[in-house]
């Protein structure tokens, strides 16, 4: 009997391909099931090979009725996986619904299903804007891959902008990917397309269940889907004639992936859109300095709707001097009088601290002892409500103790503040009025986000106390005042892009606020004159970004130079620093790239894992790409040491 022999990628982490034969012929993209190590695995078929000189092994299974991934997507995710120098079975796996990734799944042909996804008759259209009219003409207009940069401040209509888009792009018997960073932010607009469209619009993201995913995934390929809402994971469902991909808040770093495959879904969405010569729009009320410099650089369209759709101003930005004030529960006293008064009129408070829990650090009295995770080198933070002290990092949850375990005095202190710890004082303070905390806590069981939500807009005066969740694209009516309580940590941070980061998020937070004139933001800073606060305080950001990228220019930082992080978790931290001390070694020995490190991660140790890493700088992205591949090689020509997990992060957006 004849054989033939392919090449067949794994889910683990050897960056290799592996050959193994079977008497059918498989397509390319097709998934399999084969022995590994003595365990069966899903592979995927790459490509066939001629007849190795060493005995292969048969092919248990072909799982595929016909290719799981399409010959362009199989392009694409080949591309992610050398352009992320990352395991291509990883890849592969990555953007499969689950139950895909099962070696008993097999996967029957599915049959095309045309449905009618059109607009509800009577459906209730908004009158557009100038600036929403010129930008819908101008991106119907693209022809072929024609990126669109989209800045639209908050309550500019951006959603009106999507809606009328699909609406045309449908008609050009298209179907169309909107993409948002968070799971928090889909309700929103899955409801609001439903209320537009009749037919089936596909909703994909990790909350849903195996099954809802894999029924999604399969209206995607029947054609049964044609508009689809997700987040990153949802990139590579097979939706039919792809025409539009629209990717909302492009700035938020939630939309690159921080564990496994480290793609940016920004790049990846662009890569996409250029294989298939689609138009994509990448908006936000905060462009990325990256995006914004591609307008620059390549010449990426930039479109703008730079005011609120009923012509409202946005809030005055007060910067409130923090030094000498008395505090309760983090906020200034002298602002409850304020509080109170925008109660008063009906209206909401809004109190943002990226910090949940009650107290983020529990301390003894009597000696130097703290209350630290056993296997991260993070501190445990207090919940009041659950009465545990828990690591945020490793989830694990520690019984508060009565006696401290370092000098047996029973005696604690509780430091800063965390959100569960402002909407029990401010209880207190604030009496009468309605207390909505929204944070991971508050929204992680199943339907409890949307109760949250619901709350939200049902109440009046009330004050709304949330994490960098309340920050992101949601649509608060009636919210007169912010009150931010943190930012200074943006300030002192380590990290290259951390002003970047704080200024998106004070902008955001601005945009929740603030629909008439006394509206106003007040940032407690206890660095009033610092020059960047200063300049956000106008509130305009397409001039902050400006400068900013010209001091990043000036100093040589992302987006101007390219940055690929080897990071490594181990056990063992002697191990792991030489590991990054000889691939530094092989980098200044062959390239002109500039190293930083190797150094420990600022979360040093995570799940009993010490985590290190060696910063490597170069002009360009060609050029880390070269540096890559020699890094690679050199690692090829040692013997990997299994006791060493690292991966590569390309242009990082998170240090810690
Ligand atoms: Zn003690
Ligand atoms: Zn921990």
């Amino acid at each position: 009997m004849q054989n033939f022999y392919y090449s067949v990628a794994l889910p683990t982490p050897l960056r290799q391909l592996f050959t193994y034969h079977s008497s059918t012929k498989i397509a390319p993209g097709s998934r399999v099931a084969v022995s590994f190590n003595r365990r069966n695995l899903v592979g995927f078929i790459i490509k066939s090979c001629p007849k190795p000189n060493f005995k292969t092994i048969e092919i248990k299974e072909i799982l595929d009725k016909e290719p799981t991934f399409d010959n362009e997507s199989f392009q694409t995710l080949i591309w992610i996986a050398n352009y992320y120098h990352h395991s291509i079975g990883e890849v592969f796996n990555n953007f499969l619904p689950p139950k895909l990734r099962k070696i008993n799944f097999v996967l029957e042909k599915i049959a095309n299903s045309e449905t009618n996804t059109q607009v509800i008759k009577g459906s209730k259209t908004y009158d557009l804007t100038p600036d929403q009219k010129n930008v819908i003409s101008q991106i119907q207009q693209s022809k072929g891959f024609d990126p669109t940069i989209l800045h639209g401040v908050t309550s500019s209509g951006k959603t009106e902008v999507y809606l009328q888009l699909t609406e045309k792009f449908l008609k050009q018997d298209t179907s169309i990917m909107i993409l948002v960073p968070e799971i928090s932010l889909t309700p929103q607009i899955y409801e609001r397309f439903r209320s537009r469209f009749k037919g089936n619009i596909g909703l994909y993201h990790s909350k849903r269940t195996d099954k809802e995913r894999f029924e999604c995934w399969q209206d995607c390929k029947s054609g049964n889907t044609r508009i689809l809402i997700g987040t990153r994971s949802s990139l590579f469902l097979p939706l039919q004639k792809l025409g539009l991909i629209i990717l909302d808040e492009e700035h938020d770093p939630s939309f690159k992936q921080h564990e496994g495959v480290r793609f940016s879904s920004k790049n990846v969405a662009l890569k996409i859109a250029q294989d298939r010569d689609i138009p994509i729009v990448l908006s936000s009320a905060t462009p990325s300095l990256q995006a914004l410099e591609l307008v620059d650089s390549k010449n990426y369209k930039f479109l703008s709707m730079p005011t609120r759709i009923n012509g409202d101003l946005p809030p005055s930005f007060i910067l409130h001097d923090t030094r000498t004030a008395t505090k309760k529960a983090g906020i200034d006293i002298s602002l409850f009088p304020i509080i109170q008064k925008t109660i008063d009129r009906g209206k909401k408070v809004l109190i943002f601290l990226n910090q949940r829990g009650f107290a983020p650090l529990l301390s003894c009295n009597a000696c130097s002892w703290s209350a630290l995770c056993k296997n991260c080198s993070v501190k445990l933070v207090f919940h009041k409500e659950d009465n545990i002290l828990l690591c945020h990092k490793c989830q694990k949850k520690y019984e508060v103790p009565k006696k401290c375990p370092q000098c047996a005095s029973g005696k604690f202190h509780y430091y800063g503040v965390g959100t569960e710890q402002i909407e029990s004082e401010l209880k207190n303070e604030f009496k009468e009025t309605p207390l909505i905390r929204f944070d991971l806590d508050t929204t992680k069981k199943k339907g409890s986000l949307e109760d949250v939500l619901k709350k939200i807009s049902d109440s009046n005066s009330a004050i709304l106390v949330g994490t960098q969740m309340i920050a992101k694209g949601h649509d608060f009516s009636e919210v007169e005042l912010g009150i931010i309580l943190n930012c200074d940590q943006g300030l002192i941070s380590h990290e290259p892009n951390a002003i970047e980061k704080l200024s998106q998020l004070l902008i955001q937070v601005i945009g929740r606020v603030g629909r008439s004139g006394t509206s106003k933001v007040i940032i407690q800073t206890d660095y009033p004159d610092d020059k960047n606060l200063n300049a956000l305080k106008e509130g305009n950001y397409l001039r902050f970004s400006k400068y900013l990228l010209g001091e990043y220019k000036r100093l040589k930082l992302p987006p101007y130079v390219s940055i690929a992080l080897i990071r490594t978790k181990s056990k063992d931290l002697n191990a792991s620093m030489s590991f990054l001390r000889d691939i530094r070694s092989s980098v200044e020995a062959s390239t002109n790239a500039h190293c930083i490190g190797p150094l420990p991660a600022p979360l040093n140790k995570i799940k009993n894992l010490y985590r290190n890493y060696l910063l490597i700088k170069d002009k360009d992205l060609i050029e880390t790409h070269k540096t890559i591949s020699k890094i690679n090689a050199a690692i090829g020509k040692t013997i990997e040491d299994k006791k060493i997990q690292w991966s590569i992060d390309l242009n990082p957006s998170d240090y810690s």
